[in-house]
């Protein structure tokens, strides 16, 4: 098998701080029945358990990182199932961002399409120009040409059809100090920027005010595959900004990067909006809308944001709305960052069977919160001819507020 040379020495830091997180497992198996990949392969290496004996291994100078067992690690969804049912706390999360630290950036990694996704301007540029020469409308001819594992032939068949909205602007006073501020992203400050609007317009009425910083990437995606020394770079960013703001708390409406801004603002509060509009939600009226609409909780949502169950609480506040959360498994819909790009056939089998899921309730819109997971079913519901509308839950919010009085 072909083997690739460590970034750092076995059991110097990083290495130790693997070890000793990976020895916290107590290998008794309750993450397993909760683990995407494993219920794809039903192979241990494709498990919490099996990624932790692995990365312990590679730490500990014990196992070659060759390409097989490095593959098995970077199917790892990040999804943090694991981390949540854990009995013996594993950070599992902290593990894995360490061993491809470790690792380096994964060979799979798009990373000319990456570059252009983390430039915002560059990317709504590109965007407008798709839009002159009607891309939507071929663009799916067009993937098809590209060979089944082509991470291009993925984006643009995930490619939104619809025109980007203006990116999202700031409420109330301008002389007022803001308490808050909102991180648009990069991907997310295009394609989520309506969800963005939405959440400014609603945290107003719930009487807060809210700044917003300039668009640009958290790092996520480098972070999670491998790419250190760029995502600290990210982080850096992430800190200036913070810092320019003058507000003590921030906010995303993508639950995919709550995690990567809280490990680059330690000590900050940084969460999901729908934490204080849940709050605050006595505060809000909203029209009623006769519809079934099934809710995907990503797994960001569910284990770093925390906010399904205030997420819910605030749907059902629309009057004559039927809100029904996706039957579970599978735990996740196969998105997950550049996951999609990289290992398309797998996340193609996660969506395919969240799709089924969401079937069984007979939806009239598909809502979703991570801009990643809602590209990624949109372009399945596309695919499978289903013609469900999806948007973000707070643009739905946004839409049935009643006009304060
Ligand atoms: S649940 Fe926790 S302790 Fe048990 S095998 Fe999984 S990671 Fe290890
Ligand atoms: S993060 Fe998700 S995919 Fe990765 S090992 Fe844990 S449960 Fe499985």
């Amino acid at each position: 098998m072909m083997s690739m040379p460590l970034e750092k020495s076995p059991l110097h830091a990083p290495a130790g701080r693997i070890a000793e997180l990976a020895d916290q497992c107590v290998q008794c198996g309750l993450c397993l029945p909760v683990c995407p990949t494993y219920a794809l392969d039903r192979n241990e290496a494709e498990s919490p358990r099996g990624r932790i004996a692995i990365a312990s291994a590679l730490a500990r100078g014990l196992a070659e990182p060759d390409a097989g067992l490095r593959e098995h690690l970077d199917h790892c969804l990040g999804c943090l199932n694991c981390e949540k049912v854990c009995p013996a706390n594993v950070q599992y999360g902290e593990l894995l961002i360490e061993t491809r630290a470790l690792l380096g950036p994964a060979p799979r990694r798009p990373r000319l399409l990456l570059g252009l996704a983390k430039r915002p301007a560059l990317l709504r540029a590109l965007r407008r120009l798709g839009g002159w020469l009607a891309l939507p409308r071929w663009k799916n001819r067009l993937a098809r040409r590209l060979p089944q594992h082509s991470p291009w032939r993925t984006a643009l068949l995930d490619l939104p059809t619809g025109t980007p909205v203006a990116p999202v602007r700031a409420s109330g006073n301008k002389s007022e100090q803001p308490r808050l501020a909102l991180f648009p992203g990069c991907v997310a400050s295009i394609d989520d920027a309506e969800a963005q609007q939405a959440a400014v317009t609603l945290l107003q009425a719930a009487g807060f005010h809210v700044s917003v910083l300039p668009a640009f990437c958290c790092g996520a995606m480098d972070l999670h595959g491998g790419a250190a020394a760029t995502a600290e770079q990210a982080a850096q960013q992430v800190r200036r900004a913070w810092a320019a703001s003058g507000a003590s708390q921030l906010l995303s409406v993508t639950p995919g990067c709550l995690g990567t801004l809280r490990r680059a603002l330690p000590g900050v509060s940084v969460f999901d909006p729908v934490e204080l509009l849940a709050a605050r939600a006595g505060s809000l009226r909203f029209r009623p809308l006769a519809q079934r609409v099934a809710l995907h909780l990503p797994c960001t949502q569910i284990n770093v944001a925390r906010t399904d169950a205030a997420l819910l609480q605030l749907l059902r506040r629309v009057p004559e709305l039927e809100v029904l959360p996706l039957p579970r498994p599978p735990y996740c819909c196969g998105a997950a960052g550049s996951h999609l790009l990289e290992f398309p056939a797998r996340a193609g089998q996660l969506r395919d069977a969240t799709l089924r899921q969401a079937a069984t309730l007979e939806p009239q819109q598909l809502l979703s919160s991570n801009i990643g997971c809602r590209l990624h079913l949109a372009a399945g519901i596309d695919q499978q001819g289903l013609h469900w509308p999806s948007q973000h839950p707070l643009a739905l919010l946004a839409r049935q507020l009643e006009p304060s009085p």
